[in-house]
């Protein structure tokens, strides 16, 4: 039976020019535009405890990851990061770099630099305020425009759905490759028309830029922690173009994914680490469904980055608006219970169809956590208790390996 409608949701094609779509949102859908929120806690855990990259933060996994991984596509990752190298510096210095044209008085530059994005390909592009409250602790001093540019730029569709595998983890990284390129590009522009502009990487992010996204109505979050926008989900990757051109904020959008999501919960049951979590919690003053990182990363890690809960959703699948049209005709989520959306194959591990999940021990979940100090340290107190004191030489070696991560960390910090 067709359900009442609250509203529309009315979006630019999915690639420039084609025509606008409209999105129905069913009445029991409706919740808020954006996401639920409260700017009070916002900001408290934002001063009291501000957010750090998981460069940082997580840092302890990192050396675990790079011998863990694949290596199938190591000879892939070597030439990409070889031409991701001169771009990451490139965007490290932009904010510094004066503009080359003369700003004209009054003007907005909204409509012409969202059509030069759009022209270059990014799917989605809104403006918004840069919110600090979401800017890593280390990234505070080099963030520097107040105005956000949010791209997503789509990732390739068949090689996605191959994943996990090799096919859909070189499509992250082209994508990367690309979106950091026109981002560059953008900025010159920016700096063309008389303004400062400075670009923040898609995988070394200067915060999370999913909040930004949902401010400026590309999407909302869904349960498997992504942005889900109209025309392919979570299937893109995300960068900002901070600045000080004068431009016009977008404002959020409710298509029903908060709701939808609770509904649907094909991620939530797909997650090959048991990573997603049905229900919502309040988490840093927002109210979502909060990834389990301890439970995901073996996953990401052993797996091609796994993916699968972008994989398995519908909107990533199938689009918003189909979506949220059968929703509204019959109450259903398209593609639901069904293997040619659920199932997905684990290399080593094999296929699992719809109600299916792999297994995995216990082990496979124990992997260096926190800092890479903070797990020294541990990893020294339970030297301590089971076999006392050390001797001389490996008191030295342990402060020598704290020293070396200590430096590490203020160079990065130097660097921000
Ligand atoms: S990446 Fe894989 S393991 Fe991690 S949350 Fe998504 S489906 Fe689960
Ligand atoms: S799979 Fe379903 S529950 Fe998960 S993010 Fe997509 S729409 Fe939401």
């Amino acid at each position: 039976m067709t359900k009442p409608l609250s509203h529309t949701v009315t979006r630019p094609g999915r690639l420039h020019g084609d025509p606008d779509v409209n999105i129905p949102v069913a009445e029991d859908l409706a919740t808020v535009p954006g996401v639920p929120q409260d700017p009070a806690d916002v900001a408290f855990f934002s001063r009291e405890y501000p957010l750090e990259t998981q460069a940082i933060d997580k840092s302890a996994d990192r050396q675990w990851a790079v011998v863990t991984q694949s290596h199938d596509i190591d000879d892939f990752r070597k030439v990409h990061d070889e031409r991701m190298e001169p771009m990451y510096e490139a965007a490290l210095v932009s904010g510094d770099i004066e503009p080359t044209g003369t700003p004209t008085p009054g003007e907005d530059l909204t409509d012409d630099i969202r059509r030069m994005a759009r022209e270059m390909g990014f799917g989605e592009v809104g403006f918004t305020k840069h919110d600090r409250h979401y800017t890593y602790a280390g990234k505070k001093r080099w963030a520097k425009y107040e105005h956000a540019i949010c791209l997503a730029l789509e990732q390739d569709y068949c090689k996605t759905q191959t994943g996990p595998s090799p096919d859909a983890d070189q499509a992250r990284f082209e994508t990367y490759e690309t979106q950091q390129a026109l981002c560059l590009k953008l900025a010159e522009y920016l700096r063309s028309r008389g303004y400062h502009a400075q670009v923040h990487d898609g995988s070394d992010c200067s915060g999370p830029y999913i909040p930004l996204f949902v401010e400026a109505g590309l999407g909302q979050l869904g349960a498997n922690g992504q942005l889900l926008s109209p025309h392919f989900g979570s299937r893109s990757r995300l960068m900002l173009v901070t600045t000080d051109a004068p431009v016009t904020y977008d404002k959020p959008e409710d298509y029903g994914i908060q709701k939808f999501c609770q509904q649907c919960q094909v991620c939530v049951n797909r997650c090959p680490g048991r990573a997603l979590v049905r229900d919502k919690v309040w988490w840093r003053g927002v109210r979502k469904n909060k990834v389990i990182y301890e439970r995901c990363r073996p996953v990401m890690v052993t797996y091609h980055g796994c993916a699968v809960c972008m994989i398995v959703c519908p909107v990533q699948r199938y689009g918003m608006k189909p979506v949220m049209e059968r929703y509204v005709e019959s109450g259903e989520v398209l593609g639901k219970d069904t293997e040619n959306l659920e199932g997905y194959s684990l290399i080593g591990k094999g296929y699992f169809g719809h109600g299916e999940l792999p297994r995995f021990n216990r082990d496979f979940f124990e992997f260096p956590k926190g800092r890479e100090e903070d797990w020294l340290f541990k990893k020294f107190k339970e030297k301590l208790n089971s076999t006392g004191v050390p001797d001389q030489s490996e008191l030295v070696d342990f402060a020598t390996d704290v020293k070396k991560i200590l430096e590490k960390g203020e160079t990065t910090f130097d660097i921000a």
